[in-house]
């Protein structure tokens, strides 16, 4: 988990450019009345919170595991990308509802010519910005990256909507392209906001390991299953960017607790290798004793009847 400390740079950087383009593109809605530049501004506006969100997750996130959150702290960042798919949704709905009171109260745009301007400069300001953060978010596997540069898309896509928007209403005179256009762009980012939403419950439910990464983790043990060690009860799951895996490892009842051992810092070594940022949990048993192979579940069959 090296270099993740300094993961919270990113965030101010988003901080950073949030200001920027609310300031933009607020100043060019008051000097053109485009409904599609406010709602852009508005959406910035939700930036600015996101990227405040992200900041309070990434430093919560760098944590290292204490009393109490022994299994560390990375989770925090699905807090921040679920909140930053719910505002990248609201922001769609603001830009849809302002979208149809234009259209149903029509009105012409001044100097629009300003206003492009503007808009293009904050656009290419949310361009650099989101191809940095996704970069750093693939690199060091920070969903709470990945999820503020894809919201930064998402405000350039929209972007080069009002823009389009704007000059086609400028060319024609139809005053409708500009609302019509907003709502294609609204319908657009619900489906960012859906998958951001989608990936978050995903980690917060506990979900396997992506299928790749399970095929990874089984070559790694191949080699083992040669030599006639069986592994079950295998699971795996993520939390932010720290990989879960645990697995019971079955060898002969005469092995000395030293030999056992040995094999299990092999295997455990050969697992983290293979997939970095993973914390490996084993559990020894003697392949000969029924015992060790009914407790593959996570409940043990005969002990839940006891219960009841
Ligand atoms: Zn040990
Ligand atoms: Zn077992």
């Amino acid at each position: 988990m090296n270099g993740r400390a300094t993961l919270t740079r990113f965030a101010w950087l988003s901080i950073a450019a949030a200001i920027v383009t609310i300031s933009l593109k607020a100043g060019a809605y008051l000097v053109t009345g485009s409904v599609g530049l406010l709602s852009d501004a508005l959406e910035s506006l939700v930036n600015l919170v996101a990227a405040i969100i992200a900041l309070i997750a990434l430093t919560i996130a760098a944590q290292p595991p204490d009393e109490d959150h022994s299994y560390g702290h990375e989770k925090a960042e699905y807090f921040s990308s679920g909140v930053e798919g719910a505002l990248i949704l609201i922001a769609a709905l603001s830009i849809a509802f302002a979208a149809v009171g234009r259209i149903l109260h029509p009105q012409p745009i001044e100097q629009p010519e300003l206003g492009l301007t503007i808009a293009v400069i904050a656009s290419l300001v949310n361009l650099v910005v989101a191809q940095i953060l996704i970069r750093a978010g693939r690199r060091y596997e920070s969903i709470t990256l990945e999820a503020d540069a894809h919201h930064l898309m998402t405000d350039v896509y929209t972007s080069a909507g009002v823009i389009v928007g704007v000059a086609l209403v400028s060319l024609t005179g139809w005053y409708l392209l500009d609302p019509l256009i907003a709502l294609a762009v609204a319908g657009h980012i619900v489906w960012t906001g859906v998958q951001l939403l989608r990936r978050s419950v995903a980690g917060l439910m506990d979900t396997s390991l992506p299928a790749a990464e399970r095929e990874v983790l089984d070559a790694t043990l191949a080699p083992f299953r040669d030599e006639g060690i069986i592994f079950h009860a295998l699971r795996t799951r993520q939390s932010g960017a720290r990989r879960f895996v645990s697995f019971h490892v079955l060898v002969p009842g005469t092995w000395s607790v030293r030999r056992g051992h040995t094999l299990l810092e092999q295997v455990e070594r050969d697992v983290r290798k293979a997939l970095p940022n993973t914390t490996v949990f084993t559990h020894l048993e003697p392949i000969e004793d029924p015992a060790s192979f009914q407790d593959t579940a996570l409940d043990r069959v005969e002990e839940t009847k006891d219960q009841h």
